[in-house]
């Protein structure tokens, strides 16, 4: 069985799992390079897809916070949100995202927390205007760098607030960053309102998802990679209904996964897991969402109506409000009507 890539392309899509600055794609990067020469990341677009080749998690981090170096102000991060929902909307057809969004390494490196707010919001509204694309935002802590950065991305999450920000998440390298000691910026969140949504089990254990729930109160889970290893946490998640959020071509490419062969998507569907597919860092890992409905299709070895039920699972255990959700779920039926599905 195989869908077309066509079919999945145009097919309507919501996304839960995909950080900000790693959607910046070649163009936007070489965009923001052109903008600040001088930076140890090429300007050509054709240069970048090597320069976005790594050889482990820790060379991925190494390139990601070189890209996150160009951004240098307000207007670069104006410039790179709403080029990346233009690109999400005009290229995939999505037409909801959350993105997780790290304020802290953008305030460390001197833009300040409310210039910076201002600037997602304007690219919000502005794409969601121009581009019918509908954007939310999780505000992640940098795990690797400590409470801090906690702290501040909790003052920001909670004091300044803008009006898009739905979630609170914790990113990062996770071997030597222990969860627990997030435990208080995650119940002060909780209580201002906000969704909790930790990256757990990527390149660790099932004991870091077991922190997750247990202490991050997660409501999904990033990644969950090793979820699969322990079927105690899978008996949990699913009884819980604590969906994941996998993204198989980025396990691939920072090595978490060996590859897709023993992907663990098809083991967490048959043991009734809530599964959503997602990008990541689509360019650094060199796909898409819709390239990720391409492999998932295959992986699970699913029709149209497979993968618009993906489609539809993405849009269910999104934050966007319940007209919201009613519409997007109408547009992918109307989808399948369409081609006859
Ligand atoms: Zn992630």
């Amino acid at each position: 069985m195989t869908v077309s890539r066509e079919f999945l392309a145009g097919m309507p899509k919501a996304e839960l799992h995909v950080h900000h600055v790693g959607s910046a794609s070649p163009r936007i990067v070489a965009e923001l390079a052109a903008r600040h020469p001088g930076s140890p990341v090429p300007a050509d677009p054709a240069a970048l897809t090597e320069y976005f080749k790594f050889s482990d998690f820790a060379h991925f981090i190494e390139i990601y916070l070189s890209v996150v170096d160009l951004i240098k102000t307000p207007d670069d991060i104006r410039l790179l949100t709403y080029q990346v929902a233009r690109e999400m909307a005009e290229q995939q057809n999505l037409r909801y995202a959350e993105l997780t969004v790290t304020p802290h390494t953008s305030v460390k490196r001197g833009i300040a927390a409310e210039a910076f707010c201002e600037a997602i919001e304007d690219a919000r509204v502005a794409a969601e205007k121009e581009f019918g694309i509908t954007l939310r935002w999780i505000f992640d802590i940098p795990g690797e760098s400590g409470i801090p950065a906690a702290d501040e991305t909790l003052r920001i999450a909670t004091k300044i607030r803008p009006e898009g920000l739905v979630g609170f998440g914790l990113g990062g390298p996770e071997i030597g960053v222990p969860r627990p000691q997030f435990q208080p910026h995650f119940e002060a969140a909780i209580a201002a309102g906000l969704h909790s949504v930790p990256h757990a089990g990527e390149t660790t254990g099932p004991e870091t998802i077991w922190d997750a729930v247990r202490l991050l109160k997660a409501e999904r889970i990033g990644h969950g990679t090793s979820t699969m290893q322990d079927p105690a946490l899978v008996e949990y998640l699913r009884e819980h209904r604590i969906p994941l959020e996998v993204s198989p071509t980025s396990n691939i490419a920072t090595r978490a996964v060996a590859s897709y062969d023993v992907h663990p998507l098809r083991s967490m569907v048959d043991a009734g897991l809530v599964v959503t597919i997602n990008s990541d860092d689509p360019p650094m890992f060199g796909t898409d969402l819709t390239n990720e409905y391409v492999v998932a299709t295959k992986l699970l070895d699913l029709d149209e109506a497979g993968a618009a039920e993906l489609a539809k699972t993405a849009v269910r255990v999104s934050f966007a409000d319940d007209a919201l959700k009613t519409t997007l779920l109408a547009e992918i039926d109307t989808y399948l009507g369409i081609h006859g599905v």
